[in-house]
């Protein structure tokens, strides 16, 4: 068996491929592991450090967008995985043109390669972003999506795209909406490892706005035990949506940051909003958890003190190298 893995290199990529090559998911034991990746400023190699001298794991060095590379690594794949997206909402709030590109035509260019070569599962990796921003309540799959940040209106383009291709064509699309993933290898422009890595050292962190916009926290292990779930036993056609770990407000997560890395609010800077900030976000994760049996393992404590140990563990991998002047 085949699985091509799309931005395998990236957080939560290079999650779901560590799991599978080092068996997570009891009777999944692919021969071959294909990561596609463009190593974006966001894609590292150290990621895939602990599984690089795995025999099944090939990496190809390419771009999504590129049809004769998608092509070719889409040949006799039995399952897709589709990770690869520009994923940072405040980078598309200043340039959304990357974001159009790979989000959109990206997945365009795999799906259609996809339903060449006929590939029989195909997941894409969409996000709870799509739906917007919810008061109360959390969404169910068939609610109206409503972006709002040019990051979450070409994720649901994407996310649209592979529908319509089951729709039209009967591509065996299955395609997850989840929640806010946190863990290790995480890049240090997204909120848990920009607080962890600063609050270590000592530096200032920014809290948007009141504090009180409100995510769902999800270790990324149980966002890749979801998606395998989904590749495994989701229904062609259906959105399932994965989430159910803990909903924090920015202003509660930051104190559980600052107890973690034994600081106190003095290193916390409040700074002018994110425009358009979506305030809630809230998933209805009824449907996975009936029809697939799917259940978040990892409770916040315990993710978040593991996290905060690997960053203070793992200098070395987020830390840019000290450069010396030459003269
Ligand atoms: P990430 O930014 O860490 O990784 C993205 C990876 O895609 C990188 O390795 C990058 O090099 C690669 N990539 C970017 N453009 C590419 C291109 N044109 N061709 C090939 N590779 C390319 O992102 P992440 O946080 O791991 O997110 C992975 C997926 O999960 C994304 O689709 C994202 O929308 C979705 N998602 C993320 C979260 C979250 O909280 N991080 C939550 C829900 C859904």
């Amino acid at each position: 068996m085949k699985v091509l893995v799309t931005g395998g290199a990236g957080f939560i990529g290079s999650n779901y491929v560590r799991g599978v090559l080092h068996g997570e998911h009891p009777g999944f034991d692919p021969d071959e592991v294909v990561v596609l990746d463009a190593l974006t400023y966001a894609g590292n190699l150290e990621n895939l450090a602990p599984v690089a001298h795995d025999e099944r794991l090939r990496l190809t060095v390419g771009d999504i967008c590129d049809p004769l590379t998608v092509k070719h690594e889409m040949s006799g794949a039995d399952l897709v995985v589709h990770f690869a997206a520009e994923s940072h909402v405040d980078r598309s709030i200043t340039g959304s043109a990357e974001f159009v590109t790979t989000n959109v035509l990206g997945t365009h260019t795999l799906l259609s390669a996809a339903l060449e070569a006929g590939v029989p599962r195909f997941v894409h990796v969409s996000t709870d972003e799509v739906y917007g921003s919810i008061d109360h309540g959390s969404w169910p799959e068939d609610h109206p999506l409503a972006p709002n940040s040019p990051y979450s209106a070409t994720k649901a383009a994407g996310d649209l795209l592979a529908r319509a291709f089951h729709v039209t064509h009967g591509l065996p699309v299955v395609i997850t909406r989840c929640s806010n993933n946190y863990g290790p290898y995480q890049h240090p422009e997204k909120m848990i490892p920009l607080f962890l890595t600063s609050l270590t050292d000592g530096r200032p962190v920014p809290l948007y706005g009141d504090g009180g916009n409100v995510r769902d926290w999800l270790h990324v292990d149980d966002h890749c035990r979801g998606i395998q779930l989904v590749a495994e036993r989701g229904r062609p056609g259906e959105v399932y949506n994965i989430g159910g770990g803990t909903e924090l407000s920015n202003r509660e997560l930051t104190a559980r940051l600052l107890a973690a890395t034994g600081r106190d609010d003095s290193l916390v800077r409040r700074v002018a909003d994110r425009k358009g900030h979506d305030r809630r976000y809230s998933v209805d994760i009824g449907k996975i958890t009936t029809e697939l049996g799917y259940e978040p393992k990892v409770g916040i404590d315990d993710g978040l003190t593991r996290t905060a140990a690997w960053y203070r563990d793992n200098r070395s991998w987020w830390q840019p190298p000290t450069r010396h002047g030459a003269g």
